[in-house]
């Protein structure tokens, strides 16, 4: 098999952990397997390079910040392969550029073009486990380029995928994937399996453990995904295609999100073009909203719409709204950052019925107010106070028989 082996910051955190990498990718390398290992810069390290400049300016320019950002994951591919060849594994690591790895210019957000790959085709035949430094590549033009926060996970898959790898491994400081947070539920269960799309939500959720944009590629190419701890033996969760299985399940997982902010413009005229001169402003600043709501008027001439923005972006959209208030005739703008974002996900709500009948009586028996709804083929998701979000997680995880060992008494229930 040729096996991808992604560590992620925590793996490669020290020398001892890095040591601990080269056991594990060693003892892959003598049960026959052909390796190609991608690494995280140590953890922290961005952050630090990130700190670094901004002591020196607020807005460095992308470009510089792209070579220096990539310095932290060359520094961990060059110490892994020196660990692998200690212990007497032919290694040699390379850069996103000497990988091939070309990217379009977008500095510090650059999209992956193409990847050649040929400088490790080439090493893998010579027995050398190549080492590559993720998060970064290299624009037609030779300028290096980095893939965003979280990244590395990009590369790993990427890589799988033009290599045509059996398999993907991403290792990182947690078991797997979960029902849900386990610092709410400790009972919370990791899953074996799950699809592509349910990662998908659940990454864009906010489940730390994958990239988003790693899991969408790894959709694209039907590269399969495992998500597992570098520091035990645990096999992990898999991500891959849907299958007949994962439909019996209603639902996998319970997600939540506290980083958005819902903002409402009252009383804005009901007529054509109200809405799509405010989300066109919204847009042209380059903000993503996720939920809209807007009401029915009650009087055929005023409305109110609601709709939700990343809190970082809070202010901003505030203010964009607050300016075209006269044009969309608006009586006054709100502004509400306590909130949560509650979502169920699962695959098999395309064939089960009730379930949003469910999350909704569960958050009412708990009097947990729902502001916002919005479904998607897999997934809820409500709004609610912030103050209740540790509870709609828990009594969610409970109503979907999400926990250890409840599985036939909760399938009952439903
Ligand atoms: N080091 C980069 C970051 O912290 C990329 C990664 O770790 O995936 O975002
Ligand atoms: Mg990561």
């Amino acid at each position: 098999m040729l096996i991808v082996q992604k560590y992620g910051g925590t793996s490669v955190g020290s020398i001892e952990r890095i040591k601990a990498v080269a056991d594990r990718v060693s003892n892959t390398k003598k049960q026959g397997n052909d390796v190609v290992v991608i690494v995280s810069a140590m953890s922290g390290e961005t952050d630090k390079l990130i700190g670094l400049a901004n002591q020196i300016s607020a807005e460095p320019d992308g470009r510089e910040m792209d070579l220096l950002l990539s310095s932290g994951e060359r520094i961990s591919a060059a110490l892994t392969a020196i660990a692998i060849s200690e212990l007497g594994f032919k290694s040699m690591s390379f850069t996103g550029r000497q990988t091939g790895i070309i990217t379009d210019e977008a500095h510090t957000k650059a999209k992956i073009e193409y990847i050649s790959g040929e400088r490790i085709k080439k090493a893998i035949k010579k027995g050398i486990i190549p080492v590559i430094a993720g998060f970064q590549g290299v624009t037609e033009t030779s300028d290096v380029t980095t893939l965003g926060r979280g990244g590395s996970d990009l590369s790993a898959v990427a890589v799988a995928a033009a290599l045509k790898a059996d398999l993907c491994e991403i290792y990182t400081d947690v078991d797997g994937v979960y029902t849900t947070d386990p610092n709410i539920v400790p009972d919370a269960r990791k899953l074996d399996k799950i699809s592509y799309d349910e990662m998908l939500e659940l990454a864009s959720l906010g489940a730390k453990v994958l990239q988003t944009r790693s899991v969408e590629f790894a959709k694209k190419y039907n590269v399969p995904v495992v998500v597992r701890s570098s520091f035990n033996n645990n096999p992990g969760t898999l991500v891959v295609k849907e299958d007949k299985d994962m439909e019996k399940v209603v639902v996998s997982g319970v997600a939540y999100d506290k980083n958005q902010a819902k903002i409402t413009a009252i009383a804005v005229h009901d007529k054509p073009g109200v809405a799509a001169m405010l989300f066109k402003a919204i847009a042209d600043a380059n903000i993503v909203v996720d939920m809209i709501v807007q009401n029915i008027s009650s009087d055929g001439k005023s409305t109110d719409i609601s709709f939700t923005v990343p809190k970082t972006d809070s202010r901003k959209a505030l203010k964009i709204t607050e300016e075209i208030v006269s044009e969309i005739g608006a009586k006054e703008v709100k502004l509400r950052e306590d909130i949560a974002k509650i979502s169920i996900v699962g695959v098999g709500m395309r064939t089960h019925s009730g379930v949003a009948a469910t999350m909704f009586d569960t958050l009412a028996k708990h009097n947990i107010n729902i502001m916002m709804i919005s479904t998607s083929e897999i997934k809820i998701s409500c709004i609610i106070d912030v103050k209740y979000t540790e509870l709609a997680v828990r009594v969610l995880h409970e109503a979907f028989g999400l926990s250890k060992n409840v599985k036939t008494k909760s399938k009952k229930k439903l």
